[in-house]
């Protein structure tokens, strides 16, 4: 027996329940998607977007990596960005971490971990650029889990420094960018209040004037 048979009974189970309580669900979602947010959350197990805010197929757009990094560099996470602001008109990003985050205890530590260590090595940029707060804290667990906090304010700016999400601000389009943690314990989202909605509220050298490419 296949190790997906249990996948292919437990989806049919959903796709039959899902179309006994809303007749045209699967039909409306075919024709198309709107959501209103993106997720960019860690590709842990345990923090599934659409389980955790409680939001059904075509309500989240959703983006996960080690660590719900935003990479100025990364194709992927810009990608997603470019389509889910411009095409799919989403008004609201949100950066989520999670405690006990796995990615963030290894970027804390010396050990290798193989090619991750490359990924991981933007979380200690943000070890360093907090290392006074952050050493100052005895016990480690406590410090990782600043840690990830501080690494969602960090991504949130990674977020909100995009030409994409600057243009967006700048062409007039309502766009939020929000910071939050998971606490996997409680099962528990906390809001950051990090929350940006315009290139104001960005530092100076980050900011930048739409349509004005300079040779
Ligand atoms: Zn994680």
């Amino acid at each position: 027996m296949s190790e997906l048979t249990k996948l292919f009974e437990n989806n049919r189970r959903w796709a039959e329940d899902s179309q006994r309580n809303d007749p045209a669900f699967f039909q409306r979602l075919a024709e198309q998607q709107t959501p209103k947010f993106l997720w960019i959350g860690c590709s842990d197990s345990r923090v599934p977007a659409n389980h955790i805010l409680g939001l059904k197929p075509g309500e989240v757009f959703v983006h996960r990596n080690v660590a719900n990094l935003v990479v100025h560099t990364d194709m992927s996470c810009l990608s997603v960005l470019q389509f889910g602001i411009e095409v799919l008109r989403i008004e609201h990003i949100v950066v989520c971490g999670h405690y006990g985050c796995g990615g963030i205890h290894a970027a804390c530590s010396s050990r290798q971990f193989g090619l991750i260590d490359n990924w991981l090595r933007n979380i200690k940029d943000i070890y360093a650029r907090h290392r006074a707060e952050l050493d100052g804290i005895a016990d480690l667990k406590t410090r990782a889990d600043r840690l990830c906090e501080l690494n969602v304010i960090e991504q949130v700016k990674n977020v909100c420094h995009t030409t994409i999400v600057q243009n967006a601000w700048s062409s007039g389009r309502p766009l939020s960018v929000h910071g939050l943690i998971y606490g996997l314990h409680d099962g528990l989202l906390r809001d950051l209040a990090v929350r940006v909605t315009n290139s104001d509220q960005l530092e100076a050298i980050y900011r930048l004037r739409m349509g004005e490419i300079s040779s």
